[in-house]
């Protein structure tokens, strides 16, 4: 996978959409999300629709999920909308190709295996019996007397027959009749978390969400994403800020997540600096999973950012009990 891809993907598992709609998977509340049909709406994805708040926002919540390859999906089913009201609710009308009517008859042709006479169903039906118009034997046997080949259709408008109807679309709600070229026609997929994120997505998951815990039950007013207005005027994103009164002035503590599979580097100390050099925080903590490079070190040392080194959330925990509560 991409580097970049994966930058991404660690911003946007900080999205509290993101943490809700991943954790169902996480926890196995779901393993497989289908869209849901609905005869007029068509397909929905109702779960997700609760979690971003509205309708018209899921197909792009889901696709940058798809596209920063958190998700896997394959085609579910493809839909028809009608072009004039959107309705779903819409037929299949089959049609003379002459004379565009969907009033058509479909027949079955047959043939007399013996004397190879071949018509329509109707023209061989006595009664409840199938005889032969030419030479009047009875077909008791289907593919012994007689086979099936294939349909024949006849228009009762204009009385002409055809094998293979025109095919149009109908809509129930406005009465529209279209064509398969003016339908509007949508894929719908089924998601999945992808394998290869599923350890990648829960570390980012569960280390914010435990240490905003931690901090909140130890009197911290905790925001996470925040968002804290620089000098300059400009907004800038951190993992977490936690805020304590200290008599007459608040406290703000900044902290920073940076993942990396062996060493975070010194880009990831250079990012946080320069949002605390604008900020101003009273403490900013860099928290690299599992370690950060010596060069970064050095670094965080000389624009005083506090770096905790850490491969789970019950390690950042203990640094911070020790370092933040005391102070
Ligand atoms: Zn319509
Ligand atoms: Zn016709
Ligand atoms: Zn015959």
């Amino acid at each position: 996978m991409p580097h970049s891809n994966k930058m991404r993907r660690m911003e946007i598992y900080k999205e509290r959409d993101t943490q809700v709609f991943l954790s169902k998977f996480l926890k196995g509340e779901i393993s497989e999300l289908e869209p849901v049909y609905d005869v007029k709406l068509g397909y929905s994805y109702p779960m997700v629709e609760e979690i971003v708040g509205d309708a018209s926002s899921v197909e792009s919540f889901l696709n940058k999920l798809y596209e920063a390859g958190v998700l896997e999906r394959r085609l579910y089913d493809k839909i028809i909308y009608c072009p004039r009201c959107g309705s779903a609710n819409v037929s299949v009308h089959y049609c003379c190709p002459y004379c565009k009517s969907f009033n058509i008859q479909r027949s079955s042709l047959i043939e007399h295996v013996k004397c190879g006479y071949m018509d329509v169903e109707e023209n061989f039906r006595k009664g409840d019996k199938l005889v032969c118009p030419k030479c009047h034997e009875e077909l008791k046997k289907l593919d012994v007397d007689y086979r099936k080949a294939g349909v024949w259709c006849t228009c009762r408008d204009c009385g002409k027959s055809f094998d293979i109807p025109l095919t149009a679309h109908f809509c129930r709600d406005c009465h529209t009749t279209f064509t398969f070229e003016d339908a509007v026609f949508k894929d719908f997929y089924a998601y999945t978390l992808k394998e290869e994120v599923k350890e990648e997505a829960s570390l980012g998951l569960v280390m914010i969400t435990p240490i905003s815990d931690f901090l909140m039950e130890n009197g911290f007013k905790v925001e996470s994403p925040a968002f804290l207005k620089g000098k300059s005027g400009a907004n800038h994103m951190f993992d977490i800020a936690a805020y304590k009164e200290r008599g007459k002035t608040q406290k703000v503590t900044v902290i920073d997540l940076a993942v990396s599979e062996d060493v975070v580097s010194e880009q990831s100390v250079i990012a946080l600096f320069a949002k605390i050099y604008d900020v101003s925080p009273d403490n900013a903590y860099l928290i690299a999973v599992p370690k950060v490079s010596e060069n970064g070190k050095k670094m965080a040392e000389l624009y005083n950012i506090k770096v905790i080194e850490a491969k789970n959330s019950k390690e950042v925990i203990e640094v911070l009990e020790s370092e933040v509560l005391e102070k």
